[in-house]
């Protein structure tokens, strides 16, 4: 099939604007309690939005685990004994610097509003380091509300949100945490999968699970929520082994993003310039978002023994690892990868956002993504309505197809609007019953991209 030639398509107009109201518009994100007047940083994925949401999911499972002999993938509650929050650092350290407007009470975070002037600030500063660089540049940093200038000292506030599970009495003192990441049910389980699987060093952990961060500014739609899932793997290694695993490991998950559709000119590294003390390497796949620009997607992290040892001290149980072959016995270092599934699905659908100028006149809006992730794998109609012989053999279609894929039924106005409207949420195929069916059975298969068309049997699309 050949494209056709005169299609233009116009990439520069668009905007996070433009995606949030098409996320909205056509039921794949919506706003939080939208109905209460919404709740900042909480987002609904609405019946295309999860849809495309467990194609990626699918897509990541297929590669890091499926596709790979030695890792195994768990799903581990949510809350955890607190002590699991204080062993991993986050109960001490996961702070972010706050600054408020005296004015209006608008919360800034200081370390990104340092950045943005050029000042290198970050989460393992004390709040006094940081407190002697606000002071030098508070006033240089303008409030988007009221726009003033005068903002209040930099106070560290902790991201970890808490619960009340199992506090009958109210007084809150051992809160119960809910997950600030994904990752730690794993590093908890990691003695319970060697003394169960036949899982032997080097080995992977993949999970997908909540995480839940008191973000002081929840913006940028999807890319700053405070309740979010991670997608996260830790690859048990031994000791000093890390060098090529770790390099292995970044280029499979850059050339994950590349294999699925993303334009390599959107996606680039980014190396962490200040690592924490135990960290060996940091780095983050960045994506060039519309109107934000280029920002982390995904981390890889050679993080050695830290987590393990941690735990190991908090909570007194031996997590050494024997190797049953040689009789070394040690701390397995860990390799990790983790993402945001609304970060990797807000890369994805704005890279396979496009609009286009028709040959005939007039714009489509085309979502551009690989089959497997189409939240609709083929759209069947009937060509007209009113023939009920058409309407009945397009149902049997529909349900020959739905059996084995994500389909949908559309018999509701003419067909280009029909057209139009699966092409905006990235139906790759749509099957046409028509006079011809009738007559020798075969169908007509529109291609989204192309949008020609050719004759096939249902036989061929199963
Ligand atoms: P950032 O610097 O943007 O706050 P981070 O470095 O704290 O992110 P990690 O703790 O390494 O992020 O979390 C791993 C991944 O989880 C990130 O790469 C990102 O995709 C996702 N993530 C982190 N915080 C959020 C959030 N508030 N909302 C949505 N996704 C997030």
């Amino acid at each position: 099939m050949k494209a056709k030639e005169t299609i233009k398509t116009d990439k520069a107009s668009k905007t996070m604007d433009d995606i949030i109201s098409f996320c909205k518009r056509r039921g794949f994100v919506y706003p939080g309690s939208e109905i209460y007047g919404g709740l900042g940083g909480a987002y609904d994925f609405g019946p295309y939005g999860s849809l495309l949401l467990n194609n990626l999911k699918n897509a990541w499972r297929k590669a890091v685990v499926r596709t790979k002999p030695n890792y195994v993938e768990i799903d581990s509650a949510m809350f955890k004994e607190p002590k699991t929050w204080v062993a991993s650092g986050h109960v001490g350290g996961f702070s972010d610097p706050l600054a408020e407007c005296k004015k209006c009470n608008v919360r800034v975070r200081v370390d990104k509003e340092l950045g943005a002037l050029g000042v290198h600030a970050d989460e393992k500063m004390s709040e006094e380091e940081l407190n002697t660089l606000w002071d030098a540049n508070r006033k240089k940093v303008i409030c988007q509300k009221c726009k003033s200038n005068n903002w209040t000292d930099a106070r560290m506030f902790n991201l970890l949100v808490k619960s009340n599970l199992g506090d009958f009495t109210g007084e809150g003192k051992t809160p119960v945490y809910l997950p600030g990441e994904a990752c730690q049910g794993i590093y908890l389980n990691y003695k319970n999968i060697v003394d169960t699987t036949r899982m032997k060093i080097p080995f992977g952990v993949a999970q997908i699970g909540k995480a839940f961060r008191n973000e002081i500014n929840p913006r940028n739609f999807l890319f700053r929520c405070r309740e979010f899932e991670q997608a996260d793997t830790q690859y048990f290694i031994k000791p000093n082994e890390n060098k090529e695993a770790y390099e292995k490991i970044r280029e499979e998950r850059f050339n994950w993003y590349l294999g699925l559709g993303i334009k390599p000119e959107n996606l680039r590294w980014k190396q962490h310039e200040h690592l924490v003390f135990y960290a060996k390497d940091a780095w983050d796949i960045e994506y060039n978002f519309p109107t934000y620009g280029f920002d982390e997607v995904e981390g890889i992290h050679d993080r050695t023994d830290y987590d393990l040892q941690q735990h190991m001290k908090y909570s007194g149980v031996d997590l050494h690892y024997l190797d049953q072959t040689t009789g070394e016995k040690y701390v397995p270092w860990i390799l990790e990868t983790s993402v945001g599934m609304g970060r990797m699905f807000l890369t994805f659908l704005c890279d396979a956002y496009t609009v286009e100028t028709l040959p005939e006149g007039g714009e489509r809006t085309v979502l551009r993504l690989k089959e497997e992730l189409a939240p609709i794998r083929y759209a069947v109609f009937p060509l007209v309505k009113n023939k009920p012989e058409l309407v009945a053999r397009a149902k049997e279609v529909y349900e020959v197809l739905a059996s084995e894929h994500m389909c949908e039924f559309d018999d509701n106005g003419n067909i280009g609007k029909r057209y139009r409207r699966q092409d905006e949420i990235g139906t790759p195929h749509c099957v046409v019953v028509d006079y011809q069916t009738m007559e020798d059975g075969t169908l007509a298969l529109r291609d989204r991209d192309t949008m020609e068309q050719r004759r096939v049997r249902v036989e061929e699309l199963l």
